[in-house]
This record gives structure tokens, C-alpha cells and sequence, in this order.
């Protein structure tokens, strides 16, 4: 579930209001989004992978029973914008979906090396 928005790190780009499918974001006043509807909340991960500066924390947990971790305690462990780098997303990096060989990959991706 969406826990963090990083005020300090938001440029204000409006992509994760954008591309939630369930619509939880509203955008601030500052341009800067806000939690408005945290329980419409999928935990699907989009608005993290769409965050060009790395602001936002899913928990992968869809109900969590504790507090969230702080801002500098996601920061310190590296955890904001780690989905994002693990799947490839990011200029320079390696998608998932290049270093997959499953037989049937090449149907929807063009054929490596062309
Ligand atoms: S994890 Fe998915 S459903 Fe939840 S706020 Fe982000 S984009 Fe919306
Ligand atoms: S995608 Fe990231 S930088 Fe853009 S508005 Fe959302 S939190 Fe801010």
C-alpha cells in the first residue's frame, strides 16, 4: 500500500496522479500529490516505477498492521527507488523484460539484436 510521498524529493511532475489506476492521489495545492484515498490503493507499484526522482514508498504489505518507516529510514536503507532499479526502469539500466528468455518473449518484444 502507498505509504510515503517525499515532499523533499517531489518535483511535482504529476505522473504518479497520472498513471494510478485507482485514482488515489489528489494533486496538492503545491503540486505536490497527496494520499487522498490510501484504501483504493492496489499496491501494484506503478506510481513508484513512474517517479522519475524516486519520492514515493509502496509497502509491499496491502493492509500493514504497523507505521510505515520513516522518510530518513527508507532513504538511509535504500529502499526508495529500489523496485524501480530492480525491474530496470531508468535511463541506462536493464528492463526485466531484456534479460528475459522465456520462449515466448520475442511475440511481444522486437527480436534482440535487430
Ligand atoms: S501502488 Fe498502484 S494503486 Fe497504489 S498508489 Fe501506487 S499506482 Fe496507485
Ligand atoms: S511521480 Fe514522483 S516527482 Fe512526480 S509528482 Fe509523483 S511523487 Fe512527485
Amino acid at each position: 500500500m502507498i505509504e510515503v510521498v517525499s515532499a523533499e524529493r517531489c518535483v511535482a511532475c504529476n505522473q504518479c496522479v497520472r498513471v494510478c489506476p485507482t485514482n488515489v492521489f489528489d494533486k496538492g495545492a503545491d503540486g505536490i500529490p497527496v494520499i487522498a484515498r490510501q484504501d483504493d490503493c492496489q499496491t501494484c507499484y506503478i506510481c513508484e516505477v513512474y517517479c522519475p526522482v524516486d519520492a514515493l514508498y509502496v509497502a509491499p504489505f496491502a493492509d500493514p498492521l504497523e507505521a510505515p518507516p520513516s522518510e530518513k529510514e527508507l532513504a538511509d536503507g535504500g529502499v526508495l527507488g529500489s523496485w524501480r532499479e530492480i525491474i530496470g526502469w531508468g535511463k541506462g539500466r536493464t528492463t526485466l523484460a531484456e534479460l528475459d528468455t522465456t520462449p515466448f518473449i520475442d511475440r511481444i518484444l522486437p527480436k534482440r539484436g535487430s
